[in-house]
């Protein structure tokens, strides 16, 4: 059972964590760190010739050009992770419709790669924003992997599928939604599948998490941040659950990532949603 692994292209000031504090204005006055995390991540992920997703910004895009043909020389699938990293419930569908296009249009410019896949910044495709399928599905777009089926104070569908399923849009087009995985546990989903919860649950959690989805014969989704892989990036004071979700055991990221290339069998989203049936 292959599961999915993709990691989330953005420098550490461009987490939703810093939008209050930071701000797009102010991106280009940060020390960027993304450069050496990625290559770090492109190297761990070649001693295992493992291939991932990499959902890359497209102010990213613009700005490393060359590392984004890295990932593309490397073998990994490269989709997007929009343009300026904002939520899309606090985008019109217009200004949705502009962001995705910019950083499609950048990363295509840099990688000369059709971009098929969508990840939603801080997961916010949620029931007030389900529009954004049909604008994904109309620029060409052939899946997306934003939906987080939990209860969470920004994103989450609670009652959304756990495994991956293919979305009724009214073109009729082929569409699918890769969601985040999550362990079902006394009535609940909990996530499991990544970022802080990967850094804070014990790693058997997150392993038998896994195991339990492909039990079930479904494949589960991994994600991180290249900035979760560096375990001294520049402090920012932040308010308590921000500080806590956002620097908290930064030092076992890349260890419990080395654990589950180890026990599991990773693919592109592309490549296990290829081999999916869907009903
Ligand atoms: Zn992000």
């Amino acid at each position: 059972m292959k599961n999915a692994l993709s990691i989330d292209v953005e420098d550490w000031f461009q987490a939703s964590e810093f939008d209050e504090v930071i701000g797009y204005k102010n991106w280009d006055k940060c020390e960027s760190r993304v450069e050496a995390n990625l290559l770090h991540i492109l190297k761990l992920l070649n001693v295992k010739r493992t291939k991932a997703t990499f959902f890359v910004l497209g102010w990213i895009a613009e700005r490393f050009p060359e590392l984004v043909l890295k990932i593309k020389e490397e073998g990994h699938e490269i989709a997007t992770h929009g343009y300026a990293h904002r939520l899309i419930y606090k985008q019109s569908k217009e200004e949705f419709r502009e962001d995705v296009t910019r950083a499609m249009e950048a990363i295509e410019k840099v990688s000369g790669v059709k971009v098929r896949g969508y990840r939603a910044p801080s997961f916010s495709i949620t029931v007030d924003t389900f529009w954004a399928w049909d604008i994904l599905s109309e620029l060409g777009f052939e899946y997306d992997s934003s939906v987080f089926p939990i209860l969470h104070d920004r994103y989450g569908v609670p009652t959304a599928p756990r495994f991956p399923y293919r979305v009724k849009l009214e073109s009729g087009k082929r569409f699918f939604e890769f969601p985040l995985s999550t362990y079902r546990l006394w009535g609940r989903n909990m996530p499991i599948a990544g970022g802080g919860y990967l850094r804070i649950y014990p790693y058997w959690f997150v392993k038998k998490g896994i195991r339990k989805i492909n039990s079930e014969g479904k494949p589960a989704i991994i994600y991180f941040h290249p900035w979760e892989i560096d375990p001294t990036p520049p402090k920012v004071e932040l308010k308590f659950l921000s500080k806590f979700r956002t620097y908290t055991n930064l030092d076992v990221t890349e260890i419990k990532i080395k654990k589950l290339l180890r026990d599991f069998e990773f693919a592109p989203v592309e490549e296990v949603l290829r081999n999916t049936n869907f009903p």
